[in-house]
């Protein structure tokens, strides 16, 4: 396949008018498309990196879909590039191609990360070409991970099911070492600050508030997924209605959720179930005009996101597993005014960062429930002492600098 820049097609829109790159557009079959993104990379790859097993639809999975995928990756990446440039692969759908593109380029330095967690053997083995998933990774010179866990486990998945040694944090590959990392992302910190800080943000953030009834508000924001924990935050919240009536006139639960992969049927599943409960608990606990969870169903703007932040007294980060979990970065951002909880999940990489959150365990709804009741009792002092190390660790994981520290292991290598 020939690379066209991806200005040359009607269909896609070149984000920028100032763009200092060139985007090229990989063209997929329709049944491939929908194989490689839906069959493999979501109904695979994503519960088994993230260790939901029964999750995992490997059945009839469209394996050819996804190999020919990476095959169009590596392809239009070779023809866009010359020898001597430096390739960076972003996440668990392009696992094959640091490989692919070693055949084409053997003197390359090609990295990859990964962006969602990496785990233990006994899991990772499940997947049927677990052999051709390392190899095409061990394609690349530096792989990195949110955590030095997931880098451990990557290792010895490699020690498991591959023949090749291994040593502390290098994998020694044919005549390469292969290098893990751990390399924690984060956020756009000086521009996110800065939209925190905007007038209309303000005014916004008054609005939110006004209209709660100036309750205290708790808030979540997620893509609609089963690593998430929703229906477990649902039920950490109904329990403190339940158990304190006076708390239904005192608190309100904002929860944002973005659509997601929704051809997916554990998705849609999970869409219903969240649905009933959110029906069940306003059913149960409303008041004419006073609502107890605000289910917002929908994409939010950056800066509608951002007043929300701002006007939450408690954030709930509490997803079952995730990589790293940018909201718990944002939410931090957000509060210059250095109020406000977060509520973390231990399984979040964030968690391993973040240490002025309070830190609960997602499974166990009763705890849950006390963090979320501690955290809206929480003393000015203490959230303002917390609010700040939180802040610090968040400028520290600042993603321009998680970028350049990256491409330059690369660089190194
Ligand atoms: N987000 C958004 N609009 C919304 C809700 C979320 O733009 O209405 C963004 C949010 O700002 C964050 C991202 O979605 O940057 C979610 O990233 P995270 O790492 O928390 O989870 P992921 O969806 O990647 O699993």
């Amino acid at each position: 396949m020939s690379a066209k820049p991806a200005k040359d097609f009607d269909s896609v829109t070149v984000p920028a008018p100032n763009l200092d790159y060139d985007l090229a557009h990989v063209s997929l079959r329709r049944p491939d498309q929908r194989g490689f993104y839906e069959g493999i990379s979501n109904a695979v790859l994503w519960p088994l990196l993230h260790g939901f097993e029964p999750t995992i639809q490997v059945g009839e999975a469209p394996w050819s879909s996804y190999v020919g995928a990476n095959e169009e990756f590596a392809e239009t990446a070779h023809s866009m590039s010359s020898s001597g440039d430096v390739f960076w692969i972003q996440d668990y759908h392009l696992m094959l191609v640091p490989g692919l593109l070693r055949t084409k380029r053997p003197k390359a330095r090609i990295g990859w990360f990964c962006h969602i967690p990496w785990p233990p053997p006994d899991t990772f083995g499940i997947l049927p070409w677990r052999e051709e998933i390392l190899e095409g990774l061990l394609g690349a010179d530096v792989l990195g991970f949110h955590l030095p866990e997931y880098a451990e486990h990557f290792r010895q998945c490699v020690e498991r099911f591959t023949a090749y040694d291994v040593t502390r944090d290098e994998i020694q590959y044919q005549s390469r070492k292969v290098r893990t990392i751990a390399a924690p992302i984060g956020i756009p910190v000086d521009e996110l600050q800065a939209l925190a800080i905007d007038p209309d943000v303000g005014r916004e953030v008054e609005r939110i508030r006004q209209m709660m009834g100036n309750r205290q508000l708790i808030l979540g924001v997620d893509r609609l997924d089963y690593t998430k924990g929703i229906p477990e935050r649902l039920a950490a919240f109904e329990r403190l209605l339940r158990k304190d009536k006076s708390a239904r006139a005192r608190y309100a639960l904002i929860q944002v959720m973005v659509p997601s992969r929704t051809d997916v049927k554990a998705y849609a599943d999970l869409k219903e179930e969240i649905d009933r409960m959110v029906g069940d608990i306003n059913g149960r606990y409303a008041d004419t005009g006073r609502v107890p969870v605000h289910y917002l169903y929908r994409n939010l703007s950056q800066r509608a996101l951002f007043a929300h932040y701002r006007a939450a007294d408690v954030a709930l980060v509490t997803p079952l597993r995730d990589g790293m979990n940018l909201v718990a970065h944002e939410y931090a951002a957000a509060r210059t005014d250095d109020d406000g909880v977060l509520v973390l999940s231990e399984f979040a990489g964030a968690a391993k960062y973040l240490k002025g959150a309070v830190l609960v365990n997602p499974y166990d709804v009763e705890s849950t429930t006390s963090a979320i009741h501690r955290a809206l009792a929480m003393k000015r002092s203490e959230k303002k002492k917390r609010m700040r190390a939180l802040r610090a660790e968040v400028m520290r994981l600042d993603v321009h600098r998680w970028a350049d520290d990256y491409v330059k292991a690369l660089e190194g290598t």
